[in-house]
């Protein structure tokens, strides 16, 4: 069950299905984080616009509803990064200003983020990749603010928030109703052409169209989809938080190779996430892969080996979904005028603030509104193709076991990781 659905406050009512033909000057397909904040930013600069929002199952059902709630401003590729993250910051900040403003529930903190060495090899990781953004933490230092078990220095980042995802996404579409927005639930998209969309049983059209599905989206060489899964414990008493720390509710990660990500919640529980579940052949999506047991069952007990005192705690909360990685691991916003079709993701995990600066781009490309964030380097970027299968599931699985294995190899040799060097481009799967 996954725990951001599990405690939203309230009962939500199912939104009716689109049904019949109706026209909106903009048609926004996928009702998650990129397609609500273009919503939101298209009402903002133009509150006259017809928009509607068609989502296939239920608003946040996608990875807006399910991720580790950290709203960073981590960009998956180093290129172009010291363009972009002063608008990413920008991103936080404003999400922070609308979650403060509409929904105080999302319990949004900005607090930073800490990443922490274990190892020698990770410590000397750490002060290699050291940027002028983030502040190297000695042993003590470290310890103030998390007790992880041989901890023995690691970072601090400021631009880090922490947030109740689920109930963010639906805090946001409930603003972008009252705005006029129309979102139709239960409505899967089954063509999209230039000013068409067409569902099973209705149809919109449309002078602009915006595909906001992410993960979800149908090219299988566009990207690759890798299973993120996550867990989190049942509230924890404030005892066994003074033994863990956290006292700020910062995000924090161990510096390892294999991605791992956690959070205090707004109520109170430690919310783990990691990668390492098996890529699929052929770009698929199979929900039974979401409750991959083995990998959920590593991630509790990587969470037990930093914080013993979790040993007798209950992991009350399972779940996962997929993110989208391209080849060169580069987010795309584009905007076509020609065919009045916009599209925006390949966030590869980092899709929380990266969402809203593509939803707000999208908006100002699609009214033709001058800003700088139309002129960043992802705007109409063209990703190359991964290869056709099966060197795509081999190359892909070949590096998430690679991955686990540097990591092996760091906890025994205690020296940086030779096979992490060598797969430098594929190792943050
Ligand atoms: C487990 C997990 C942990 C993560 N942790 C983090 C994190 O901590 N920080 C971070 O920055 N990012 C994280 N991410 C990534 C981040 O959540 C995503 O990048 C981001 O939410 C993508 O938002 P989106 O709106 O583009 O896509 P989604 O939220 O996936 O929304 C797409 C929507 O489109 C709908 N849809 C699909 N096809 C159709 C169709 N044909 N017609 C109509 N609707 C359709 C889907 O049902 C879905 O609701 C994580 C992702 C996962 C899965």
């Amino acid at each position: 069950m996954n725990l951001w659905s599990d405690t939203l406050l309230y009962v939500e009512e199912q939104r009716s299905a689109l049904d019949g033909a109706i026209d909106a000057d903009i048609a926004i397909v996928g009702g998650g984080f990129t397609g609500l904040w273009s919503a939101y930013y298209l009402k903002e600069l133009d509150p006259s616009l017809r928009i509607v929002i068609l989502e296939a199952e239920r608003i946040g059902f996608g990875a807006s509803g399910r991720n580790g709630g950290w709203c960073s401003a981590l960009y998956p590729t180093t290129a172009d990064y010291t363009v972009v993250r002063p608008h990413l910051v920008t991103s936080i900040d404003e999400i922070g200003a609308f979650a403060h403003q509409h929904a105080p529930e999302v319990g949004f903190v900005k607090s930073g983020t800490l990443t922490i060495a274990r190892s020698g090899a990770q410590l000397a990781r750490l002060k290699s990749t050291l940027t002028s953004e983030s502040e190297l933490l000695s042993k003590d230092q470290i310890r103030s603010r998390i007790h992880m078990r041989n901890s023995i220095g690691g970072t601090f980042t400021p631009d880090c928030a922490v947030i109740h995802p689920g109930r963010l996404v639906r805090a946001l579409a409930r603003e972008v109703e009252k705005l006029g927005v129309r979102i139709y639930e239960k409505s899967r998209a089954i063509t999209i052409e230039p000013t068409l969309i067409t569902t099973e049983r209705a149809s919109v059209r449309a002078t602009s169209i915006i595909k906001a599905t992410e993960v979800f989206s149908q090219n299988s060489r566009h990207h690759a989809p890798i299973y993120s899964l996550m867990v989190a414990t049942e509230p924890l008493s404030e005892e066994i938080w003074s033994e863990i720390g956290l006292q700020q509710r910062e995000t924090f990660a161990e510096a390892l190779h294999l991605v791992n990500y956690g959070q205090r919640t707004i109520d109170n529980r430690l919310a783990v996430g990691g990668r390492g579940a098996r890529y699929l052949l052929g770009s698929r999506l199979n929900k039974k892969h979401e409750m991959d047991h083995r990998t959920h069952m590593e991630i509790i007990e990587l969470t037990r080996s930093w914080f013993p005192v979790l040993k007798r705690v209950k992991f009350t909360h399972r779940w996962g979904g997929a993110v989208s990685i391209p080849r060169d691991w580069h987010p795309y916003i584009s905007w076509d005028k020609t065919s009045g079709i916009g599209r925006a993701g390949g966030y590869s995990g980092d899709g929380v603030t990266l969402s809203h600066l593509a939803g707000k781009t999208l908006a100002h490309l699609i009214l033709e509104r001058e800003h700088p964030i139309t002129t960043l380097p992802h705007v109409n970027w063209q990703n190359p193709m991964w290869e056709p299968e099966p060197l795509r599931w081999i190359g892909v699985n070949g590096s998430v076991l690679a991955t686990d294995i540097a990591d092996r190899e760091e906890s025994v040799t205690r020296r940086p990781s030779l096979i992490a060097k060598a797969l430098d481009s594929f190792i943050r799967v």
